[in-house]
């Protein structure tokens, strides 16, 4: 990378933006600013690049930071951004069919009308049940009232079996990181899936009941890390100059925007921060009450993933897992399957994602998430090689009854906001970057692009 800072009159390094975070959306963020023909810096505080979309090597194995599949990559903003910036374009494997696992059966996801019809692994009665409520959405949706604020257990009552219950329980948790009492209703609705042009209710629900889904998710070959070294590959020549170990501790704001890491001083017309919009408080002083407090409310949950290298193939069907029938819920991605370079030859490595109840209690929760996996599938006890653990929060903003998302804007001028917890829509690295297409809008509606 050129070296294209320029140190000021005073004693600052001078750029015309300061993006302050180098995962996925500081990244992007980086990217489209600099091709759009803007000097840019990325300042970093950890020594790596893609915060919690990376990869790395262990005894052997290429794990991922958590399994990662992306959602709507042929149609989703991704693309979007891949197609106006990206220099370098990752090569995806299709990511094949979601199992769900319950009451020690398997079976495909139902994703439309005659799947449901065949998912068998809960009683007919509630499936009929549900299809009711389903229907009956259309009418609380004409009412007016906020589907963002009535939770799925809500909608559904207790009037349904014990199974019934832990597999929506365990597909809020794999949408949302939370429980379905917890999960508003709207978080299903909102998926593209069911998106149609003209947007109407009706509309969605055909979408729901007749389309086949999730067949546009794909994992990168070359692991997650792939996508992140495309983005860096892809960064104009002496555009972008990126600091790692560098953490940002202030940011003030005046005629210029000066910002103080652990090791330098910078100043900026524009600053992008990427990292927790809860943690701005702490960076800016002054800023309005009402702001800090609405920061305050974004929730979030942390997720465990357990990594397992076995020495023979275990996985063999055309996609990943996800286990209603195991304490905790967990999702099972053999990712070597996707790319055999990952593992060494012969072997499979599997990562295992669950939701991490209590972080004070890590140890416990792990073992507890061990036995979880030894009781679905026994065999994989006896063929394991390498095991290595995550504690990682997937998104900045988990989506909950009362959880809260930041703006784009801050009350700062120059001062902007991006990231998982900026943006309600989809989940992962497609809500990053639909974050990153907004406030590109957002920017070109200030002028600053
Ligand atoms: C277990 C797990 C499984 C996942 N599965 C999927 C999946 O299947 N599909 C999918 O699409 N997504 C998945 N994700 C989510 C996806 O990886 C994230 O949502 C996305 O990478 C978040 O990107 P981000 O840039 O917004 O945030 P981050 O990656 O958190 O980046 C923020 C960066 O800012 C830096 N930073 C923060 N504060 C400062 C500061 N003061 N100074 C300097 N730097 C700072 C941090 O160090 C970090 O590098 C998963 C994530 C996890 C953890």
């Amino acid at each position: 990378m050129g070296e294209i800072h320029i140190k000021g009159k005073d004693t600052s390094y001078f750029y015309e933006v300061i993006v302050v975070g180098a995962g996925i959306s500081g990244l992007l963020t980086a990217l489209a600013l600099s091709k759009e023909g803007k000097r840019v810096l990325i300042l970093e505080k950890t020594e790596n690049l893609g915060g919690v979309c990376r990869s790395y090597d262990i005894d052997g194995y290429q794990v991922d930071t958590g399994p990662h599949i992306i959602t709507r990559l042929e149609h989703g903003p991704l693309k979007e951004l891949m197609s106006k910036y990206f220099d370098v374009i990752p090569n995806f494997v299709p990511h094949g069919r979601y199992y769900v696992r319950l009451n020690s059966r398997i079976k495909p996801f139902p994703w439309n009308l005659q799947g449901w019809f065949n998912f068998d692994l809960i009683p007919q009665i509630d499936r009929i049940y549900l299809m009711k409520t389903l229907f009956g959405i259309s009418y609380i949706f004409n009412s007016g009232e906020d589907l963002s604020r009535k939770s799925v257990g809500d909608l559904v009552g207790s009037n349904i079996s014990e199974s019934t219950k832990r597999f929506l329980n365990c597909m809020s948790y794999f949408m949302t990181g939370t429980s379905m009492n917890e999960t508003p209703v709207a978080r299903f609705l909102d998926s593209e899936h069911y998106k149609t042009t003209s947007a109407g209710f009706l509309d969605k629900l055909y979408n729901i009941l007749m389309k086949e889904g999730a067949v546009d998710q794909a994992y990168p070959k070359g692991g997650i890390q792939s996508l992140i070294t495309a983005i860096i590959s892809s960064f104009p020549r002496d555009r972008v100059d990126i600091r790692t170990g560098e953490k940002v501790l202030s940011i003030n704001s005046g005629d210029k925007i000066r910002v103080e890491t652990t090791k330098e001083e910078y100043e900026c017309e524009t600053l992008i921060y990427s990292g927790f919009a809860s943690d701005i408080p702490g960076l800016i002083d002054n800023l309005p009450k009402e702001h800090v407090q609405s920061l305050s409310k974004l929730h979030k949950t942390s997720a465990l993933t357990i990594w397992l290298g076995l020495n023979r193939k275990i996985f063999t069907r055309d996609g990943s897992e996800i286990w209603a029938d195991s304490n905790p819920y967990t999702w099972a991605v053999p990712i070597s399957n996707y790319d055999n370079s990952l593992a060494p030859n012969g072997r499979q490595l599997v990562g295992f994602m669950s939701r991490l109840e209590n972080d004070n209690n890590f140890e416990k929760e792990k073992e507890k998430a061990l036995n979880a996996i030894f009781s679905i599938i026994p065999e994989i006890e006896n063929h394991i090689e390498m095991t290595h653990h995550q504690v990682l929060i997937p998104e900045k903003a988990a989506w909950t009854i009362d959880t809260k998302f930041a703006d784009i804007r801050t009350p700062v001028k120059g001062i902007y906001l991006v990231g998982t917890d900026t943006e309600r829509r989809s989940m992962g690295i497609t809500r990053a970057s639909y974050s990153v297409i907004k406030l590109l809008s957002v920017l070109r509606e200030d002028k600053v692009l």
